[in-house]
């Protein structure tokens, strides 16, 4: 058994329950967009300004990782 410091384990229980870890605003009010790979999967942004997956499928969020923020940036903006 990996061992899971209580930061992570705490973190990981508010995203499950829809809320950011950093500033535990409900993500349900956070903007949220398509994401360009998968159907079932909507980009999640919270004001904090981290961003999150959510899987329609699944209905679960999960934190985004970097290549997948960059892949959702908004082109214009690049
Ligand atoms: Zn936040």
């Amino acid at each position: 058994m990996v061992w899971q410091p209580i930061k992570s384990r705490v973190q990981s229980e508010l995203i499950k329950r829809g809320h950011c870890v950093a500033c535990c605003k409900s993500l349900s009010e956070a903007d949220r967009r398509p994401s360009a790979q998968n159907d079932h999967l909507e980009i999640v942004s919270c004001t904090c300004r981290r961003v999150y997956l959510y899987d329609k499928r699944l209905n679960h969020y999960r934190r985004a990782l970097d290549e997948e923020v960059a892949a959702n940036q908004n082109p214009t903006l690049q």
